[in-house]
């Protein structure tokens, strides 16, 4: 039984993160890119850690990573989100790390360098937001 609902608030939109949540909602995952010096970051920022610079332009992800680490919530329960509630740190292909939420996946087969597919997916508070699951065998 869960306890008493807290909603799930919703994403702040602002001018240097509004790209991400555009782009999830047309079904890709987008990170930012420095055009001084190249380097991605995520979470979205309005400057370069690396540079300083405020100039930045994006990269649309390849939709896999790698499972770097997990946890698995059990409490305390929102009636939002299912539980235990799987939440994932996933390096992506192109570099940087993402957090998002594990679907379709047996937790116990969560483990660090398992190959994982990022999902867009509708999240309860309405928006699309990336999910991971672990990687679908491809058939070959
Ligand atoms: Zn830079």
């Amino acid at each position: 039984m869960n306890a008493q609902a807290t909603g799930v608030p919703k994403p702040i939109i602002t001018q240097d993160n509004s790209f991400f949540f555009e782009a999830a909602a047309a079904g890709r995952l987008e990170v930012q890119r420095c055009t001084q010096c190249s380097e991605l970051r995520h979470p979205p920022a309005p400057c370069c850690a690396s540079c300083q610079s405020f100039e930045w332009d994006t990269v649309t992800c390849a939709m896999r990573g790698t499972l770097y680490s997990y946890t698995i919530a059990h409490r305390p329960q929102d009636s939002a989100f299912e539980y235990p509630h799987a939440i994932a740190l996933v390096d992506l292909e192109e570099g940087v790390r993402i957090v998002a939420d594990v679907f379709d996946s047996d937790h116990t087969a969560l483990v660090e360098g398992a190959p994982m597919d990022i999902v867009i997916r509708e999240h309860p508070h309405g928006t699309m937001l990336p999910s991971v699951r672990i990687a679908q065998e491809v058939a070959e």
